[in-house]
């Protein structure tokens, strides 16, 4: 398909987000959270019930602006000349049930992976896994790709937490934020913590942090820390 569907306003919008949605890609391998097509950032297109992603098997090298594809929160092509990343049913998933999400990325960094591999939730011993995550980084549920099931898993296992990442069992890391490049930040601090912590597991028994500390932690991070 073509951009014959959209028109006006949205048009400029979808514009803007396939540009911003193509330059986060390099996001992912300049942090080496990515071995050749398999991780993939989507944006919600504000304003309209439709979302920009990927395409499906395109080499990072190879993605530009007018590759990326324009679907709607059901997962169909609306705008795109290629095929949808094959994770496209579970962001639009997380879309549609958490509308405070404008954007999702899915990796299968390798350390965090390795979490996910033993079902194991990375426990919140670092302060910068307290600002970012609030606490641990769960394991979401195993689910096959295709379908509503990984998206389930997702949001079932993120509504009862802080975190903005979650472990899917046996397969990777998705990660949500109120922007695209919010939930790319958390694909990168999730791989830099759980490298970290396997690191610290070696070398002795991990410590936690007490709760109450987490709490003010994460307050702190995420109400005052940065540029206002
Ligand atoms: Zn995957």
């Amino acid at each position: 398909m073509t951009s014959g569907g959209l028109t006006g306003t949205i048009s400029d919008t979808v514009a803007r987000i396939r540009q911003e949605v193509c330059r986060l890609h390099e996001q992912l391998t300049r942090w080496e959270l990515v071995t050749w097509t398999s991780g993939n950032v989507s944006a919600r297109v504000p304003g309209a019930d439709l979302m920009v992603i990927k395409p499906s098997g395109v080499s990072y090298d190879d993605l530009t602006p007018e590759s990326m594809v324009v679907t709607t929160l059901d997962g169909d092509v609306v705008d795109g000349n290629h095929s949808p990343s094959s994770d496209t049913d579970a962001h639009a998933y997380v879309y549609r049930h958490l509308p405070q999400v404008n954007g999702v990325v899915h990796t299968h960094s390798p350390y965090a992976t390795a979490w996910a591999a033993r079902d194991e939730a990375i426990p919140c011993v670092l302060t910068a896994m307290a600002d970012e995550f609030g606490g641990e980084i769960p394991v979401g549920p195993f689910a096959l790709i295709g379908g509503d099931d990984i998206g389930k898993g997702i949001v079932a296992t993120l509504e009862g937490h802080r975190s903005p990442a979650v472990l899917m069992r046996n397969h990777g890391v998705f990660t949500i934020g109120a922007s695209a490049k919010a939930a790319v930040k958390a694909a990168v601090m999730c791989e830099d913590v759980a490298r970290t912590v396997h690191i610290a597991r070696t070398g002795g028994p991990l410590v936690p942090i007490e709760p109450r500390h987490i709490d003010a932690l994460y307050e702190r991070y995420q109400g005052v820390y940065g540029q206002r």
